[in-house]
Parts: structure tokens; sequence; C-alpha cells
């Protein structure tokens, strides 16, 4: 590897917002996340949606949608 073009990975932790830590290597230093693979619906099968501003409330007013 030639000196000086790469950028210095290191051991940093992802914090994802479910409380899991992840440890892994990076340029960045530490990472907060608000999705891991711990709880992420696709990993965990629950149907659970990730639906942070209401949009799919808004998506159901808006075409009259019965939940
Ligand atoms: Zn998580």
């Amino acid at each position: 590897m030639k000196e000086g073009i790469h950028p210095q990975v290191e051991a940093v932790t992802v914090y994802c917002a479910c409380g899991n830590e992840i440890k892994t290597f990076s340029s960045r230093s530490d990472i907060r996340a608000s999705l891991c693979s711990q709880c992420h619906p696709f990993y965990t099968g629950a149907n659970k949606f990730v639906d942070t501003a209401g949009r799919i409330d808004k998506f159901k007013k808006k075409y009259n949608v019965k939940a």
C-alpha cells in the first residue's frame, strides 16, 4: 500500500437507536444509526413500519385507506 493516500481505518463502534452496538472498521469515528441488523424489520421479521415522519398516516388519510 502506498503511504499517505489511504484514509486511516480504525475500529469504531456503531451505536444504534435500539441500544445495539456493532463493532466494525471504518475511516470515520463512532457512528450513530437509527436501524441495525438487530432491530430492522427485515431481520426481525416483525411487521413494524419505519415511519418516523407519519408518512403512512398521511397516505392513508389522503387516499381514505382503512387500516
Ligand atoms: Zn438497532
